[in-house]
């Protein structure tokens, strides 16, 4: 890809928009970009780089993206939205062509790389609360504000805020002075990086501690393996990624998000409006919750995957009501006249509450408040879902979260009770 109307091949050092930004690591790539951690000699701060490939098709998304990165950084000049912001944007020509270039803030890892880090068990609710909400408010924003659909929303596209600095001294141009590396392993991004390096320090001095102890005992337990704890990091996010976003007044491609996080009515292509993103937002809060996907569709012997999700979704949130199976440009494919499905025949039936109890061992009770949160916004008639704005309201997102001690104090109560009567 690195030929012409490609990528932009870039090297360490390497300075853009007349010196302004020097290249200080790769961050990442893209179908159209790549992606590199850059130091802003005027601002004195860390930006990232998207550098598009050159051909007019890419140069064509770019602009689009351009266009839709500045209405939301020009209507939220405080930066409250939780939506990446755009800091400026510019032509670069190479070897292989023309290069838009876009200057974003300078973000973290993804949720899904945090999801990964936390071994795919799914992380604490207080800090799915603390994330889901950072992306209500954003959407809210998004739908609200600026009639912008974003159309691709998952966890790979959440970025957590960086609060660490790559870097005391920044690389500098390949004239001046080479200065240090930027921190960064392969594969958290500075803030599991963070993390990790608390992690070790806490490590260390719990084996420490054991070792005291078993001196003192004379013997004892091995030191277990140090817990992943995600305690003490800002969980604060925003949205990225608005290559595919499209105006809520003129919805253009019909098959917009990616698979796992695709609303039914996109995949029967009855229409589509601001409560896609919804669906998405439902789909990749359960999967902040549970470390899971919610649906993971594939093909099978005599069904298409479009099918085969059809069916998931159906076992968890019960039969799609016919005038919606039916209802959509290519339903005849999937559904017979009563609006069942025509090649899957048999579905077997796991409500949301009960496959968090069952298979995610939640607390029936967590279970119930959650699917409770979820279950209208999976609603398979878009106009029943809730907004963003509406679901920023909603009693679970808003209840302070039970320390585990309140929690069992609360069980040991109701035990009481019972023992009492
Ligand atoms: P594309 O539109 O080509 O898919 P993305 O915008 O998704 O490009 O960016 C590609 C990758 O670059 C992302 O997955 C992420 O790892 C990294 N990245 C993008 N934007 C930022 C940012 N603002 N800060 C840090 N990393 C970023
Ligand atoms: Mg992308």
């Amino acid at each position: 890809s690195y030929r012409k109307g490609g990528y932009h091949a870039v090297r360490v050092g390497d300075t853009f928009a007349g010196g302004r930004y020097i290249a200080q690591r790769k961050l990442g790539w893209g179908q159209f970009s790549t992606v590199w951690l850059a130091y802003d000699t005027q601002t004195s701060k860390y930006v990232a780089l998207k550098i598009q490939k050159s051909a007019p098709e890419f140069a064509q998304s770019a602009l689009h993206e351009i266009e839709v990165l500045s209405a939301i950084t020009e209507g939220d000049p405080e930066s409250k939205k939780c939506l990446i912001r755009l800091v400026d944007h510019f032509k670069h020509t190479g070897p292989n062509g023309q290069h838009l270039c876009m200057v974003l803030e300078f973000l973290g890892d993804s949720i899904l790389q945090l999801i990964r880090y936390n071994r795919y068990k799914g992380l604490p609710l207080h800090k799915v609360r603390e994330i889901c909400r950072c992306i209500l408010t954003g959407l809210d924003y998004l739908h609200r504000e600026l009639g912008i659909i974003h159309t691709d929303l998952k966890p790979e596209n959440i970025l957590l805020l960086s609060t660490i600095n790559p870097s005391k001294d920044p690389i500098r141009s390949k004239n001046g002075p080479i200065l240090s590396r930027p921190e960064g392993g392969m594969n958290g991004g500075p803030v599991i990086n963070a993390i990790e390096k608390k992690l070790k320090q806490r490590a260390r001095r719990a084996v420490a501690r054991i070792s005291a102890r078993r001196v003192s005992m004379g013997g004892g337990t091995p030191a277990a393996k140090p817990e992943r704890c995600l305690d003490g990091i800002d969980f604060r996010c925003k949205v990225v990624d608005f290559g595919n976003a499209c105006w809520g007044s003129t919805p253009i491609a019909e098959e917009i998000q990616t698979r796992q996080y695709r609303a039914p009515e996109v995949i029967l292509q009855s229409g589509y409006t601001y409560s896609v993103d919804m669906w998405s937002f439902a789909c990749t809060a359960f999967e902040l919750a549970t470390g899971e996907m919610m649906f993971a569709p594939k093909i099978g012997q005599g069904f298409s995957e479009d099918e085969d999700h059809l069916a998931l979704m159906m076992e968890i949130l019960g039969k799609m009501p016919r005038k919606i199976s039916v209802g959509g440009l290519r339903s005849k494919e999937y559904f017979d006249r009563y609006g069942d499905l025509k090649r899957i025949r048999r579905l077997k039936s796991w409500p949301l509450s009960r496959l968090l109890v069952e298979k995610f061992k939640f607390s029936v009770n967590d279970a119930r408040e959650f699917a409770e949160f979820l279950s209208p916004i999976l609603d398979f008639a878009p106009e029943k879902r809730p907004t963003a704005e509406q679901c920023l309201q909603h009693p679970w997102l808003n209840k302070t979260s039970e320390s585990g001690v309140d929690k069992v104090d609360a069980e040991m109560s109701k035990l009481q009770i019972k023992a009492d009567k």
